[in-house]
């Protein structure tokens, strides 16, 4: 059994060490932190860092955190009808992309980090994006894209060297922007590969969200796999520091099924038993406000 050592985290916006309020103790012991915990294929459910919040801009953050690459993401829908959510959420994201053109989107190329197998990609040319390009760590999410789709899609992580400077209209991150350790390193990436006046879409947890203060630490935000839990503030500041022209931030409607929402919110046993018997009503779809928030910036302009 591998003990995992933990690493101090920074604050992204400030860059500081330290100098930051605990908000949450870790739900995990140090010695816990084996690799025989996180070998499993289904780790327990809403385990977390300690989390803290930053004196000074309020970010809040996990720290410690493991140093390893171990949390990859999980399958844990696969006991979900994946179909449904991903059109549900195709829908989703579709709407914000729509949303662009009041940003003067222009409809050329489009990437889209962390694009799993290319649902949203396919939406992308559906509403008329001449180019797609996806970039997506998981192997079998890649393996899991249309044929037409799979050959756009570089299965990796985003490095600096993967796309040519200027290479995009739009850039996009789903549910993506807290996972990632270095945010900072990230933006001024996409700023590169951003053409003039380019726009990147950003939609992740907003940790400031009604749903998110009144379930506190069972908030499904509060996860091992976030390093960093933002709020529309936080949002604007890292992408304004990055070097972006922050162009607005607000909260998402999601659409989900009803069978997902109560998954989401994990409701004692007794209530997923009611709900696990509703039978047709678990594939009815709602559109929801549930604790995400988008951010659209621009590459340069004024
Ligand atoms: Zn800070």
């Amino acid at each position: 059994m591998t003990r995992i050592e933990l690493r101090r985290t920074r604050c992204a916006i400030c860059d500081t060490e330290g100098n930051a309020r605990e908000i949450y103790p870790a739900t995990l012991s140090e010695n816990d932190f084996t690799s025989s915990v996180f070998s499993a294929r289904r780790r327990p459910d809403r385990i977390h860092y300690r989390i803290v919040r930053c004196n000074d801009c309020g970010l809040i953050r996990s720290d410690p955190v493991a140093d390893c690459d171990l949390l990859n993401r999980l399958d844990t829908e696969s006991h979900f009808d994946y179909e449904q959510e991903t059109s549900n959420l195709a829908h989703t994201y579709g709407r914000a992309l729509a949303g662009l053109s009041r940003f003067g989107m222009r409809h050329g190329s489009l990437l889209e980090i962390g694009c799993g197998n290319g649902f949203f990609l396919r939406e992308a040319l559906r509403q008329g994006m001449r180019e797609v390009a996806g970039v997506e760590p998981s192997r079998e999410a890649v393996a899991a894209a249309r044929s037409d789709i799979r050959p756009r899609i570089h299965c990796g992580v985003m490095k600096p060297e993967l796309f040519e400077p200027d290479a995009f209209d739009v850039v996009c991150l789903f549910q993506v922007f807290d996972h990632v350790p270095d945010p900072r390193g990230l933006l001024r990436e996409c700023l590169r590969v951003l053409r003039p006046d380019g726009l990147l879409l950003a939609v992740n947890h907003n940790v400031r969200a009604v749903s998110s203060r009144l379930l506190r630490e069972r908030s499904p935000i509060i996860d091992i796999e976030h390093t960093y839990f933002y709020d529309p503030w936080t949002m604007r500041r890292i992408a304004a520091d990055s070097g972006f022209r922050v162009r607005a931030t607000g909260s998402i409607w999601n659409t989900y099924s009803l069978e997902y929402l109560l998954k989401l919110l994990h409701l004692p046993g007794p209530l997923q038993a009611v709900a696990a018997s509703g039978g047709p009503l678990r594939r009815l779809n709602l559109t929801v406000p549930l604790g995400n928030l988008y951010l659209v910036a621009q590459k340069g302009g004024s």
